[in-house]
């Protein structure tokens, strides 16, 4: 697709993040200029994600001293850098917040996707809170044209990192029986996803009610909560006494890793998605060793991942309407971060439009 090339000013409004201080500032900053190899991306959505919230509050350490936020990004293609042939002007794209950093044990055998370094947009290169982009021209993937924008910056992170955890380090197979404990942003897509794969029946644990409707709503067929004493005579009830197969931990702290570990069946596993600094404490050896159950953790997704998911998406086998909670303009940041930060409304994406 080619359309009429817009007009590029020089400068641009962009978010700014400043370690130092950790304050988040709106500037006028240059539009940067894509290198060989890049593109520069008109940004149309940028997704708020957790894990820049992890930045602002130093969770996650600063690797530069000033940064543009933002890495869920979908966007159209404004500029080619040299070399680049394999897009034109106004193709919509959705960037790889991933770049291998070619010198890592992984990158010298040529294992890209397996890197063991690296750099990430947002965090060691500039994102997506601002108007324009520039990102790689290998690792974009096309945005079908059926699929609107909204829905497209969902797959650069908060929807392939739930599918990653389902399709690659779960495995769920038709016929699995699957517990979600923790069904917010990510939660929400891992049982839309697992329906997608198969998973019967599904069942969504989590403290808050208004979240478990809606997870019955998006494919669940069990919600319970999971301060309920009977929690598991509850998922043996409705796993006919078998449990589960495949538990999500989509929290990630000790309480919820210990009830899904108990709620498995023989040889299941417990997939932890959610993150925290707590132990994972998850039962005795005596459990493990005679019911060979399994726990594993789980990051990040391919970027072959979200071309799987554009193609869902454009014929109509996932929905993600309901995952867009709220549009705020870039020049409202501030308020997006807010509204994540005290999960005003349960939201499950907040995105913002430059
Ligand atoms: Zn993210
Ligand atoms: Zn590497």
């Amino acid at each position: 697709m080619s359309t009429d090339a817009p007009q590029i000013g020089s400068t641009m409004l962009a978010e700014r993040f400043y370690a130092a201080t950790r304050e988040v500032k709106l500037e006028q900053i240059p539009v940067p200029e894509p290198g060989p190899g890049e593109v520069l991306i008109k940004v149309a959505y940028c997704g708020i994600c957790h894990s820049d919230l992890s930045l602002i509050d130093g969770n996650f350490p600063s690797r530069v001293p000033v940064i543009t936020q933002g890495h869920e990004v979908a966007g159209t293609v404004a500029k080619l850098g040299l070399g680049v042939n394999q897009w034109q002007v106004g193709d919509r794209v959705i960037p790889s917040a991933g770049r291998a950093c070619l010198k890592c044990r992984n990158c010298l055998r040529g294992n890209f996707a397996a890197c063991l370094n690296l750099n990430l947009m947002a965090f060691a290169f500039d994102g997506g809170w601002a108007e324009y982009v520039v990102a790689g021209a290998i690792g974009c993937t096309r945005i079908p044209d059926n699929v609107p924008m909204e829905q497209a910056a969902l797959l650069a992170d908060a929807v392939s990192t739930p599918f990653a955890a389902v399709v690659r380090t779960a495995q769920v197979h038709l016929g699995n029986a699957v517990g979600i404990w923790g069904v917010g942003g990510v939660g929400t897509h891992l049982v839309q996803l697992t329906k997608l794969a198969g998973g019967v029946p599904i069942i969504a644990v989590d403290i808050n009610d208004v979240a478990l409707e809606r997870a019955l709503r998006l494919g669940a067929d069990y919600a319970f909560r999971s301060d309920d004493p009977d929690l598991l005579g509850k998922i043996a009830e409705a796993t006919g006494g078998r449990m589960l197969d495949v538990a999500f931990d989509a929290v990630g702290i000790t309480a919820t890793a210990r009830q899904a570990v108990a709620s498995l069946d023989s040889n299941g596993q417990v997939i932890t998605v959610g993150m925290s600094a707590q132990s994972i404490d998850a039962g005795s050896f005596m459990e493990f060793s005679l019911l060979r159950k399994q726990v594993k953790g789980h990051l990040g997704y391919q970027v072959q991942d979200i071309g799987i998911l554009a193609e869902l998406l454009s014929r109509g086998r996932l929905d993600l309407t309901e995952s867009i909670s709220e549009i705020v303009p870039l020049s409202e940041i501030h308020r997006g971060i807010e509204m994540l930060e005290k999960k005003t409304n349960n939201p499950i994406r907040i995105l913002v439009k430059p």
